[in-house]
């Protein structure tokens, strides 16, 4: 598996890391001091609450349809277990949990993310009202012996029978589950997999565990909240990501080089490139073709050997740092870098893609390139010049280096 590939799963790790630490706590954990074992009690109620909370704040409309059901989920099957693990209520209620769930997820992904101004319109609110109402009156009713046999009897119908997750349950699961993947699989080797996305079809496993040992004391608590706390989670690193990653590219972003320029060693070599005349490359091609062209040469400069880093710094501006390198190193390894982005041949598509970027991608791949095109690029390099030098000082100087580059004609390395 290469470099990139390694990169584009590292999402994964978060929610598989949460579900083996709650199913080992499950099995082979010590249980909980009495004075901690509010926390089971209280743990999915916060977790789910927070990660609702969160999803409204960072204005994600999938993330918080999946929370908000998951939330609702839980505090109805609390209510409804009052009656008994075995009562037509507690049955009813997982029952409705465990469609309407996996339901809720695969709604929220076959639809495009807008934000929760778009996702928490009426509609949304009203299925959630609806489902809520649905489930609460069929769990009363089932109660009562006379106008309850229907529905008892509904509840033994070969889709909808349990324990554990009803076949419906499941099968509505293995949709949302393959929607969640397909938003998930990276379709462009420069744009790294969503946490988000990754969230989702992780919350979604976690939740399916839940259902599946709703009877084993403990576990659908312990899974609700690593449901809850999987997307928590990834709402967190998708706000990280959006900070510190260039949209367009996928490379870290300006942010994220001056944070990294603090933590530098005396040892360092700096690079700073820029793409030649590429106003007029604009002009003549059109500026979605030249963002797609940023994108290939991105692609190229992610590759960059020597343990040096690339970073997206502005316009059709990058840089890239070697923590460990000197200048006579890093030298042969931008030249190199130069020569690699002459000859790139880039096939470029006529852009008419959708407006959902996800859809776009797709697209893309799919259809032959319209134009075959190729940029040059100048490279500026410094080092520190004595000990006492600074990061920023070095980049200046690379900088300036650059501008010797662009003087001296263009397509080149200057020091
Ligand atoms: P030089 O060789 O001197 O660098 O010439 P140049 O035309 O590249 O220099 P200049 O800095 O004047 O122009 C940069 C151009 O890069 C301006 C803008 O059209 C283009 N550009 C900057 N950011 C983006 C971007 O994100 N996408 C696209 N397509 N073009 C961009
Ligand atoms: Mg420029
Ligand atoms: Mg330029």
């Amino acid at each position: 598996m290469n470099l990139s590939a390694i990169r584009a799963f590292r999402p994964v790790l978060t929610p598989a890391a949460i579900l083996l630490a709650v199913a080992l706590a499950l099995t082979v954990g010590p249980a909980l001091p009495p004075s901690l074992s509010g926390l089971k009690t209280l743990g999915p109620y916060v977790v789910l609450l927070l990660g609702t909370g969160m999803g409204v704040w960072f204005n994600r409309g999938r993330a918080f349809i999946a929370l908000a059901s998951l939330l609702a989920a839980f505090v109805g099957y609390s209510i409804a277990i009052e009656y008994g693990p075995a009562s037509f209520a507690a049955r009813a209620v997982f029952t409705a949990a465990a469609i309407l769930v996996p339901f809720n997820f695969l709604l929220a992904l076959v639809f495009p993310e807008r934000g929760i101004s778009h996702h928490f319109n009426y509609r949304w609110f009203m299925l959630a009202v609806v489902e809520i109402l649905f489930v609460a009156w069929v769990a009363s009713a089932g109660r009562s012996s006379l106008s309850g046999t229907v529905w008892q009897d509904l509840l033994e119908h070969w889709l909808l029978r349990s324990p554990p997750t009803p076949i419906l349950g499941r099968l509505l699961f293995i949709a949302a589950f393959a929607a969640a993947v397909a938003r998930t699989w990276p379709k462009d080797p420069a744009t790294e997999t969503r946490p988000l996305n990754v969230g989702q079809a992780g919350a979604l496993v976690a939740f399916f565990i839940a259902c599946e040992w709703v009877d084993a004391p403990g576990a659908f608590g312990a899974f609700m909240t690593a449901s809850g706390a999987i997307l928590l989670l990834s709402l967190l690193q998708e706000s990280h990501r959006l900070a510190f990653r260039d949209e367009l590219t996928g490379l870290p972003s300006r942010r994220a080089l001056e944070e990294r320029l603090h933590g530098l060693g005396p040892v360092h070599a700096i690079a700073m490139l820029d793409v030649d005349h590429f106003k007029s490359f604009n002009d003549i091609h059109g500026h979605d073709i030249g963002d797609q062209v940023l994108r290939l040469v991105a692609t190229r400069l992610m590759q960059v050997p020597g343990g040096g880093t690339a970073y997206r710094y502005g316009g059709e501006e990058f840089c890239i740092l070697f923590p460990e390198l000197r200048l006579a190193e890093a030298l042969p390894l931008v030249e190199r870098l130069r020569t690699d982005i002459a000859a790139y041949q880039m096939a470029v598509r006529r852009d008419d893609r959708p407006k959902d970027p996800e859809t776009g991608t797709r697209l893309r791949h799919l259809r032959s390139p319209d134009k075959i095109l190729s940029v040059t690029v100048s490279i500026g390099v410094a080092e520190p010049e004595d000990p006492r030098s600074t990061p920023a000082e070095v980049l200046g100087d690379a900088d300036k280096a650059l501008y010797r580059a662009k003087e001296a004609g263009r397509n080149r390395v200057s020091r």
